[in-house]
């Protein structure tokens, strides 16, 4: 089957400090790196490296087409990214050496994603797909009910967290994913367990710790792998794509479990986000 994934797709400009800048502070960086990044497109690279048929549904400026094209050399399916006559989504990210980093993030193009565009895309797909979104675009909510009633199955990562875009979405939700920080987060906005809220699968990650699987009413454990990260950005969306295409492929959840643990294992002792995330062969010869 295809996942459909409605995702922000950002460029990263990476830039190597010798201290954080001060308010009013002028600046000389000492190199420049840039990636791909979004959580949107690091999951859905994270799904196609998996091994699954993927569509990204997004929006980019006219300057952003070679984002496209990593997308594509990834393959990640990009029929329908559109291109819209505004400038594209990125990060400014500033890491001083003792690698403290500091974020700006302009959503751009990711916010102003036509809805007739997704519509058009999710005309396209078919019972038994998956819909993947996460909270860095327009539109999430009506798309998830436009899946949903298409006979779809939807994915959420409910990240960046705000509690009325997560509450709004459980109920078209079948599997959801958080981290430690978002879960908390969310029991304090609804007063509910994990395992109450009425989705299907719930995964909560641990990072080093590993992750915690919430469905018929138990709760199980899963340990992280042993390795020394290097960079953890795009983790836990290596993780979320890794599932994703694992479950897509009839995999039970506990091996797909398993084999995202490998992959975003892998990816912390990389530098990078999109561009770092391990394909399915290194990923399942991957031992920490
Ligand atoms: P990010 O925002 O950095 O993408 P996250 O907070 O969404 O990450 P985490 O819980 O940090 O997600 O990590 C997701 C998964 O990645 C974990 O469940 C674990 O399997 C793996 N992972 C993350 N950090 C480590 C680590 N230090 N060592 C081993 N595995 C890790």
């Amino acid at each position: 089957m295809t996942i459909w994934n409605l995702g922000s797709i950002n460029a990263d400009y990476i830039y190597a400090l010798p201290h954080l800048p001060a308010p009013g502070e002028t600046l000389a960086a000492r190199t420049l790196t840039t990636g791909l990044g979004g959580k949107g497109a690091n999951m859905s690279v994270g799904c196609a490296r998996a091994g699954g048929k993927t569509e990204h549904i997004g929006a980019l400026g006219p300057e952003g087409a070679w984002m496209a094209d990593r997308l594509r050399s990834y393959g990640v399916g990009t029929t329908h990214i559109a291109t819209l006559d505004a400038p594209s989504g990125h990060a400014i990210i500033a890491v001083e050496d003792g690698g403290e980093n500091l974020i700006l993030v302009f959503p751009g193009t990711n916010r102003q994603i036509p809805p007739a565009h997704i519509e058009a895309a999710l005309a396209q797909a078919a019972p038994g797909d998956w819909f993947l979104t996460q909270n860095e675009t327009n539109h999430q909510l009506e798309a998830a009910r436009l899946a949903k009633a298409r006979g779809l199955r939807v994915g959420y990562a409910a990240a960046p967290f705000d509690p009325a875009a997560v509450q709004a979405m459980l109920p078209h939700a079948d599997f959801l994913i958080l981290n430690e920080v978002e879960a908390d987060q969310l029991r304090d906005a609804t007063g509910t367990p994990l395992g109450e809220l009425g989705v299907a699968d719930v995964i909560v990650t641990l990072g080093a710790e590993g992750c915690l699987w919430f469905h018929d009413g138990r709760e199980e454990s899963f340990p992280a792998l042993r390795v020394t990260p290097v960079d953890t950005t795009g983790a836990g969306d290596t993780f979320t794509g890794y599932i994703l295409a694992a479950l897509d492929e009839g995999m039970p959840m506990p091996d797909a479990i398993r084999l995202a643990t490998r992959a975003s294992a892998l990816k912390v002792t990389r530098h990078g986000a999109a561009d770092a995330v391990p394909t399915r062969a290194e990923a399942e010869a991957f031992e920490g």
